[in-house]
């Protein structure tokens, strides 16, 4: 499951982020200091860091220098309300990723933080493991069900067996809807469908079930 870290001291926004990014896949956690922030980035190495500048001990910026300092690569977008050109070139400079201004759109920031996770790790997105062509020939006796098989055993739809396979790679729902091109409340309709079709209760067990009953 792919592990975000938000650094952000208004519990308003870090909970509604929270909230957001697990409904959509994430495993979270909040830090609130920047103290607190180097010391999970650099223990838990999540895979992507949302740090906001204005923080009560020390600024964003600091918390930043320092991790890049000590090596740390992992990809960060700057969440904060300063929107000036000098704040942004600051932040690029010190090493982030992405850099995105409050008042924010949630679904901006989570295409952003798909875009960012997907440049940073295209290894664990790899191409569809078979066409449904070649899929329909045979069952296979290992790997992952075919399509055919998704389709006859939980009357999936074609579009919802290219939404199983992406939740099968561990795509969030923002993920899905760039690949699929559709809305991001399409793809979170089709996963919500899916789950249910599939009889599983959570996106991280579709894989699985993928390749157990395969
Ligand atoms: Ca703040």
């Amino acid at each position: 499951m792919t592990r975000i870290l938000v650094v952000e001291d208004s519990l308003d926004i870090a909970e509604g982020l929270q909230r957001s990014l697990e409904y959509d896949g994430y495993q979270v956690s909040l830090a609130t200091k920047a103290a607190h922030a180097l010391a999970v980035a650099t223990s838990d190495r999540p895979e992507l860091i949302v740090l906001d500048l204005g923080l009560p001990d020390r600024d964003g910026y600091e918390v930043l220098r320092e991790l890049r300092e000590r090596g740390v690569q992992t990809p960060v977008l700057i969440l904060s309300a300063r929107r000036e050109e000098a704040d942004k070139l600051q932040g690029f400079r010190l090493g982030a990723d992405d850099y995105v201004t409050k008042p924010f759109s949630i679904l901006e920031l989570m295409a952003r933080i798909g875009a960012l996770l997907r440049r940073a790790a295209p290894a664990a997105f790899p191409a569809p493991a078979a066409s449904s062509a070649a899929a329909s020939d045979a069952a296979p006796t290992s790997g992952p069900l075919s399509d055919a098989a998704l389709r006859e055993r939980y009357g999936l739809t074609a579009r919802q067996t290219e939404v199983v396979r992406l939740l099968a790679e561990g795509c969030s729902n923002a993920e899905i809807a760039t690949r699929l091109e559709m809305s991001y409340y399409t793809a979170r309709n089709h996963t919500e469908q899916v789950l249910g079709k599939l009889g599983v209760s959570s996106r991280a067990a579709v894989g699985a079930m993928l390749y157990a009953q395969g």
